[in-house]
Parts: structure tokens; sequence; C-alpha cells
């Protein structure tokens, strides 16, 4: 059992090594203060509790950081266990100081444990937004290494939950801010306890074949050694058999044995300046056989989380492959220790730095998000402060914008939760609706069936655009239904005035045509209008009389088909954004499709698209033709061009051609000199030494199009050439 003598020594030597500037009289208080606070508690080996705060501040120490942060270290625990509390924590020892010990006193109280793979990213960001100071998530860190360390003590089931939680959010973590050596701990502890089995076997045969692995590594590294040397290179070189759980990954992702399993060694050279590293991976390729395709210049181009170094695989004599990184030593502190290794050489990189911490915020980010994204955007001290990130009771974490509410929640959950909630609960105490929410929360939401729905202040309340569109959409809904009823009735009220069945609407046949001749899509439609009050039942009818009438005298009497070939004149009222005109509309928006790319001259038709406009099809287009099935009938409308037009218009050409050499540059060449603006071309081999080419491009008119068509008939070797029918 370890004493108290030996840790305090281990973490004083760790202190004196890696932050020689510490405060030691603040660390000696803080020392004294925790053991007073921990003196009656054991670790679960029966040592004294103040043997885990010491280790951590000691891995605190060692990755570098500052004085804040190793006193923080050792009061980590005192705010969850014992009786002190911030206000004494920061009268003792300063607002800094307790600060970071109530952040991660805060990550402690959270479970982050998770079966679901989609909601580890968002634990992760919990993580994150619930820290403030990123000294808070490495103090947390260290915390979990010395945990993972001492993990034998612990029952099997908390080995198990503290080992995935390891393994899904703090090794990541560890990754993301560039600390390999912490990372590699993490993970193969974790891996220890997830999958002991797996773990023993390997570890097993790497003692098994330690010794002509260690005789293996020395011939190369002194090969390498002395090459170097003699070329007058300064350089130190060490060699290690990779990390447990990087060859257990390799193994099950690549499906093989330990013996199949490609390269378990690496090998680091550490130079004193970039010319070198370069100047090394030189020899060292002139040394051994190159394994293609391996090499990476992780110098020039550093990975997101700030790791620069050379990689390169090679083969020795023995036809065993190798690793070699060769990297700077000031690039190797940064890839051992990451952002903590920035404390070294940037004094008050904490609080209020903002430089720093956009630096870290891109670390934690997708790189091509943050490349993306607004530099200004990036320049903010908190990590994800337009983010909250709070827990189902069931540990669902669920993310909404910073600011929401058990209303956001709710109908974050479902819109049937929402519209059914009559209550809520935060932390297990009844909240009230307009509550802000803070990170690590357990929300949970009271329904009832009978619950009157959303009330419109909700509105006013709310901070997503998700629970605003949902309530909208409740009171939209609720509304339609009411008036759909009101309206039905009311019209088949005035249907049974003139003697009229209100079953002739069923009729598949006949109810298209009504409704084009009243304009709505649906009946429901027609119903909601009326029930609103837009329109009367008796207009309506009025308007569909004579048809009604016509077949309930003869229910089969042939039904009109030509709809497209509409006597009225076309009227000028409707122009159409993009030189087209639409019938009977004074307004809509206008798309020209994309099956058969119509142009100014083209017969044209159009088609009334739910929810968009009108889409423009060429009349002669399949699409078009389907004009005559009777579901349809109701949306075709007339529409034409507007002369005079100047816009260019997008078309596609197929052109089919036998293949020579110089094909496509004679067709690029005949497309120039038609002064057309091109868009895509892309070309296809097609059997019997064919090929054909789709090309997109922009004409002012059918003219236009046709001489570029002639045009390019006009190319030897070229056998047709069409408009495109997708
Ligand atoms: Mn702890």
């Amino acid at each position: 059992m370890e004493t108290f003598e030996q840790r305090y020594t281990a973490m004083m030597d760790a202190i004196h090594r890696y932050v020689p500037n510490t405060d030691l009289d603040a660390v000696e208080r803080a020392v004294r203060y925790a053991n007073e606070q921990h003196v009656d508690q054991k670790r679960k080996d029966g040592s004294p509790y103040i043997i885990h705060p010491l280790a951590v501040a000691e891995i605190v120490a060692e990755i570098g950081l500052d004085t804040d942060a190793i006193v923080g270290a050792l009061l980590h625990d005192c705010i969850e266990d014992t009786t002190a509390s911030f206000d004494e924590i920061s009268r003792l020892f300063g607002q800094t100081v307790a600060e970071l010990v109530e952040g991660v006193t805060k990550l402690t109280r959270v479970e982050f444990s998770t079966q679901e793979e989609q909601q580890v990213e968002n634990l992760r960001k919990m993580f994150m937004a619930m820290s403030k100071d990123i000294r808070v998530v490495l103090i947390k860190i260290c915390d979990r290494l010395h945990n993972q360390r001492t993990m034998e003590y612990q029952s099997r089931a908390k080995q198990v939950s503290k080992s995935t939680e390891t393994m899904d959010i703090y090794a990541p973590l560890a990754h993301r801010l560039g600390m390999q050596k912490i990372k590699w701990e993490l993970e193969d502890s974790a891996l220890q306890y997830l999958d002991p089995e797996g773990y023993r076997e390997l570890v097993d045969y790497l003692a098994a074949h330690r010794a002509e692995a260690e005789v293996f590594m020395k011939n190369i590294q002194t090969c390498i050694s002395e090459r170097l040397t003699g070329a007058g290179i300064q350089c130190t070189i060490s060699g290690r058999i990779k990390h447990v759980y990087s060859i257990y990954r390799k193994m099950k992702e690549q499906h093989k044995t330990l013996e199949e399993l490609y390269d378990l060694y690496a090998f680091r050279v550490i130079v004193g300046s970039i010319s070198d590293c370069y100047n090394v991976l030189g020899h060292i390729h002139e040394m051994f056989k190159l394994v293609p395709g391996r090499f990476k210049d992780y110098i020039s181009t550093p990975k997101p989380n700030g790791y620069q170094s050379l990689h390169t695989t090679v083969i020795g004599d023995e036809g065993v492959p190798f690793e070699v990184q060769i990297r700077t030593r000031e690039m190797h502190e940064t890839a051992e220790y990451g952002v903590a290794a920035h404390w070294k050489y940037k004094e008050g990189i904490a609080s209020g730095n903002e430089k720093e911490f956009e630096w870290i915020r891109r670390l934690l980010e997708d790189q091509q998000e943050t490349e993306a994204e607004d530099y200004i955007h990036s320049l903010k001290v908190d990590m994800f402060d337009d983010e909250v990130f709070v827990f189902s009771p069931r540990g669902k974490v669920i993310s909404l914008p910073a600011g929401s509410t058990p209303i956001d929640f709710a109908y974050a959950i479902h819109s049937g939760v929402g519209n059914s909630m009559i209550g809520a609960k935060i932390n297990n105490r009844i909240a009230s609706y307009d509550l802000q929410l803070h990170n690590g929360d357990i929300v949970e939401i009271l329904t009832s069936k009978s619950a009157r729905g959303p009330s419109r202040d909700w509105l006013n309340i709310v901070k997503s655009n998700q629970a605003r569109s949902k309530i909208k959409q409740w009171f939209k809904r609720e509304k339609r239904e009411e008036n759909i009823a009101r309206g039905k009735t009311s019209f088949e009220g005035e249907l049974r005035r003139m003697n009229l069945s209100p079953n002739l609407l069923q009729d598949n046949e006949l109810q298209p045509v009504l409704l084009k001749k009243i304009s709505f899509d649906c009946l429901d439609d027609m119903y909601a209008a009326i029930g609103y009050g837009g329109i009367t039942a008796a207009k309506v009818v009025s308007k569909i009389r004579e048809d009604l009438l016509k077949a309930s005298r003869s229910p089969a009497a042939p039904r009109e088909t030509k709809v497209l070939e509409i006597s009225q004149p076309i009227r000028q009222t409707g122009l159409g954004e993009a030189g087209v005109i639409v019938e009977d509309i004074d307004s809509c928006k206008i798309k020209f499709s994309r099956c058969c790319t119509p142009v100014p001259g083209d017969e044209i038709v159009g088609f009334i698209t739910k929810g968009y406009g009108v889409s423009i099809h060429r009349r002669d287009c399949p699409n078009a033709r389907a004009a005559n099935n009777p579901d349809l009938a109701a949306r075709w409308v007339r529409v034409s061009w507007i002369t005079g037009g100047e816009n260019p218009f997008p078309t596609t050409l197929e052109v089919l051609a036998e293949d020579r050499d110089n094909l496509l540059l004679d067709v690029a060449a005949a497309l120039s000199t038609q002064q057309i603006n091109m868009r895509e071309i892309n070309g296809k081999h097609l059997p019997g030494n064919r090929c054909q080419f789709i090309v997109t491009f922009e004409v002012k008119g059918l003219s236009h199009l046709n001489n570029v068509m002639n045009r390019l008939r006009g190319i030897e070797g070229v056998v047709d050439v069409k408009r495109g029918q997708n």
C-alpha cells in the first residue's frame, strides 16, 4: 500500500522537474487542506484518500500545467466529497482555483457513459461545454487516468462502466487535445477491463516475444544511429512496440491475427531542426526498403490536433516492417502533451486569452468545418456557448440552442410530447416551463392525454426553431381540422338543398375536373376555405352545379380529357420571374424542368408542383405527355414565353459519335465558336467504338440552340445530336 510520503515525494519531484516556477507555498497549503478534508476517507485499497489527489496533481504537473491547476488537482474532490465549499476554497486559494474545482465537480456529477454510438459525440461536446476553462478538462482527464490506474479495486460492474466512459469520452478527448501519451495509457487500461481475455492474450504474446523484439529494436537503432552520426546529424532514437490497444484495434479492423499484423514497431528519431527531419528521412529511405503509400508528411500538413511529424514505413533486412517517426524536440513535446505543452511556452493561456481558445476550439472540431467557418465567430472564449446539452431521464443527450426551456426539450423529443405536456421536472424537481436549462440537467416532461395543447405564449418562450415551428404547425392543423369539419358540413348542406348527393364528389373522374374548376388541390382544401370563411359554400356549389347535375343524370358521360387545349386567351397578368407567363396566375415561382431543359422558342407547358410553383416542360417531353393522366390533369397550366427576354437558358444536348482521337477537342472547339456559356461536358464510351457526350450549356433561345446543334452535326464522326431527355 502506498504511503502519503511516497506519493507526496513523487508529486514534488514532478513539480520540480516539469513546473519549476510553481508557487510551492500554495501547493503546501493545498496538500494540508486536502489532507484535513479527506482525513476520514479511505480509498478502496485501504490507503488514505489523499493519495488520489496527490497522484492527480503529479500527473497535472507532468503534463506541465501551472500552479492553479496543480492546486486545483489537489482540491478536486473536496467540494464533492467533503464539507469544503466554493466560497471557502475561493477565500483560501483564490477564485480561479475555486472555479477549477467546481468545474471538475460538475463533470464528476454527470454520468457520461452511454450505449448509443451516435450519442457519444454529443457527450463529448457536453463535457467540453461544461468546462469553461480548458484546465478543468485536463485535470479531469488526469483524474480519470489515476482512476484507471487503480481500477483493480473496483467492482466488476464499475470497472466496465468506467472503462466504457474512458474509451468513449476521455481517450478521444485526450486525442483531440493532442495528448498522445495519456490517450494510449487510457486506452490500454480501459481495454484491460472491457476485453480482459483479448488484452491478456496480446500482452502475453508481446511478453513472450519481448527478448527477440528487443534485439530487433536494438539492431535497428544502432544501425540508424551510426548512419546519422556519420552524416553529422545530432539525434535521439528510441524504439517501442506500439501500444496494446492500437494493435488490438488493427487486428479487429483488418481481421488479422497477431502474426499477420503488419507493423508492431515504431521508432522515433528526434532532431534539432525541420531540415534535419527531411535529411533523416532521406537516409532512412536509402537504408531500408520503402513500403509504398505509407509516407506521411504531417510537418507541412499538421493533423487537426496540431500533431507534426514525418511518418514512413520501411522493411529491414530481416523482412520485418517498422514505422519511423521523425520530428523536432518541440514537435515531440506537443505530440506527448498536446494542449498542455503550450503552457510551457506561453503564460496566461487560461482564461480570457481568446486566441488560445480559438486554437483549442479548432482542435475539437472537424477541420473542414473550421476552415469554412467565419474566423471572427471562432474567436470566442466559450467553446460551445451557443448550445446546451441536457439528458432525458433515460440518459439520452439532447443538444438544444442556449437558453432553451423544458418546452424546447419536449418538442425535441417528439411533437406529441410537446403537445401533451402539462409540466416538467428538472433534476427531479418540478420546474416552470420557461426555466432556462443548463448543461447536464436531467429533464423530464410530464404529459397527459387530456392536455389542452400548446399555448400561444409558448411561441415567445421557446428558443429552438424546431419547437417554434411544431407549435405553429399544431395551431394551423388544429384550426384546419376544425375548419374542414365546419366547411364540409356547410358544403354538403348546400348540395342537399339542391337535391344533389355529396357522393358525386367522390367520383374518381369527376373530382379532378371539379377541383380544377374551383381551383383547389383537394377537397379538404376547399372545405377548409369554406370553414375559414374564405369562400361561401353557395358560391362553390354554383360554380360546379352544372357538372354535378350532368353527372347525376348520366354518370357515364364522357369527360373532357384534352385539358391542354384550353381555348381562352392567355392573360398577360402573370409575369413569371424567369421569362415565362403562366395563365391565370398572377405571380408564382417558375422552375425549368431538368428532364427536358426548355429554351425560349420551344413549345412549353407548365405543371403546378405542390409547395413550389410551376415547373416548365417542353410540350414533347415524356413527362408532359402525362397530362393525359386524369389524376394530374388539373395541375397542367398553359404557359408561354415572354418575347424579348435576354436571359440565357441552360439546356442539355446528347451527342452520339464514332470515337476517334481529338473528338472531344473538336466538340469543345465547335461549341466555343457559338458564344455559349459551357456548364458541363461528360463523355462515356459505348459498345462498338462509339461514344456519347452530354453537354450542358446556356443559350439565348431556340434558334441559337439550333445553330449549335447544326454546328455539332457538322463535326466528323458525329452520328446524332439531340435534345437531352433524362
Ligand atoms: Mn478524483
